[in-house]
C-alpha cells in the first residue's frame, strides 16, 4: 500500500504522466471576483471535478464554509509575544487562527518565480492564498503580481530586501517594512495590513516598526509545503483547524518541480485530510 502510494505520487509531478492536461488554459477568464465565497459555492460540483481533472488532481478540493460572521480574536501565540505586546497593541505573531472550521490558509512568500500557469491553476481551482512579497525579488515584474491581485489575491509585506531583521536597528527595520509599504501602495494601489518577518525572525523593534507603518497582524506558519515534502512545527506532524501553511514562489531553479507541482502536493494532503482552503483575510 505504501509502495503504491509512493509510486503514484512519484508520477504525479510529471506533466506528461498526468491525466487531463494540467497546463490547459481555463475556458472562463478569471474575474476579480474569482475565489469569492459566493463564486465558490455557486460553482457546481461537476465544474469543480472537471477543474480538478484538468490540473491532475485525484479529487476536487473541498469548498470552505462561509467566512465567520464574528471574526476570531487573534492573539500572539504563547511564547511568541514581545515585551509590550498587549500594552502597546503590537501586531500579534501567530501560526494558527483560532477556529473550529476544518480549514487551512495558504500563504506564499518572496516572489522569485513568476509562473503564469500557477495563476491560471489557482483561479481555475478557486483556491485562495495570500502573498508576502519582498521587493528585491518582484521589482523586475510588478505586472505579474498586479495580475495576481486582479484575480482576487491579497498582496502583503515581506520587506524590501529580506534581511534578518533582529540584526538591524529600529530605524533600519522601519525602512525595510515602511519602505515596502510605500512601494506596494504605489505599485498595487493598497497599503498592506499583514506583514511576515523574513525567516519568521523578529524582535520588539520589528513589531513596533511594523505597527508604525500600518501593519495589524504578523502571521507566520505552522506547516511548510515544498514540491517534494512537508515540514511541521508541531510534534504531531499533522494539520489542525486554522493552520497557516507556508510555501514559496519557487520553480525548477530551486525545486525539483514547478509551482503547479507544489500545489498538487499541497491540495492532495489538505483534501485527503478533510480540510478546505480558506482565505486568511476572511478570518482577520
Ligand atoms: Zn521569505
Amino acid at each position: 500500500m505504501l509502495a503504491l502510494t509512493a509510486l503514484v505520487s512519484g508520477c504525479s509531478g510529471e506533466e506528461s504522466g498526468v491525466k487531463g492536461t494540467p497546463g490547459q488554459q481555463p475556458k472562463v477568464k478569471a474575474s476579480p471576483a474569482a475565489g469569492s465565497y459566493a463564486d465558490r459555492v455557486s460553482n457546481s460540483q461537476a465544474e469543480r471535478v472537471a477543474a480538478a481533472e484538468r490540473w491532475g488532481l485525484d479529487r476536487a478540493p473541498l469548498v470552505p464554509p462561509a467566512p465567520p460572521a464574528t471574526k476570531p480574536v487573534i492573539k500572539a501565540r504563547d511564547g511568541f509575544e514581545v515585551d509590550g505586546q498587549e500594552e502597546e497593541g503590537l501586531p500579534p505573531v501567530f501560526t494558527t487562527v483560532p477556529t473550529k472550521d476544518k480549514v487551512v490558509f495558504l500563504t506564499i512568500d518572496d516572489g522569485e518565480e513568476k509562473d503564469p500557469k500557477f495563476l491560471r491553476m489557482m483561479s481555475d481551482l478557486k483556491i485562495p492564498y495570500t502573498a508576502f512579497l519582498s521587493n528585491y525579488l518582484i521589482k523586475d515584474d510588478y505586472g505579474y503580481f498586479r495580475e495576481m491581485r486582479d484575480r482576487g489575491v491579497t498582496l502583503n509585506n515581506h520587506t524590501l530586501h529580506h534581511p534578518y531583521l533582529p540584526g538591524l536597528s529600529y530605524d533600519e527595520q522601519r525602512e525595510e517594512i515602511c519602505g515596502m509599504q510605500a512601494i506596494m501602495t504605489k505599485q498595487f494601489g493598497k497599503r498592506p495590513t499583514l506583514f511576515r518577518p523574513p525567516y519568521g525572525n523578529y524582535n520588539g523593534d520589528t513589531l513596533r516598526a511594523a505597527k508604525s507603518c500600518g501593519i495589524e497582524y504578523a502571521p507566520i506558519w505552522d506547516e511548510e509545503v515544498y514540491v517534494d515534502h512537508w515540514e511541521y512545527r508541531e510534534d504531531d506532524r499533522d494539520l489542525h483547524p486554522g493552520d497557516i501553511v507556508l510555501t514559496h514562489f519557487r520553480g525548477r531553479a530551486d525545486w525539483d518541480g514547478t509551482m503547479t507541482d507544489m500545489v498538487r502536493r499541497f491540495l492532495k494532503k489538505v483534501t485527503d485530510k478533510g480540510y478546505a482552503v480558506a482565505r486568511l483575510e476572511d478570518y482577520l
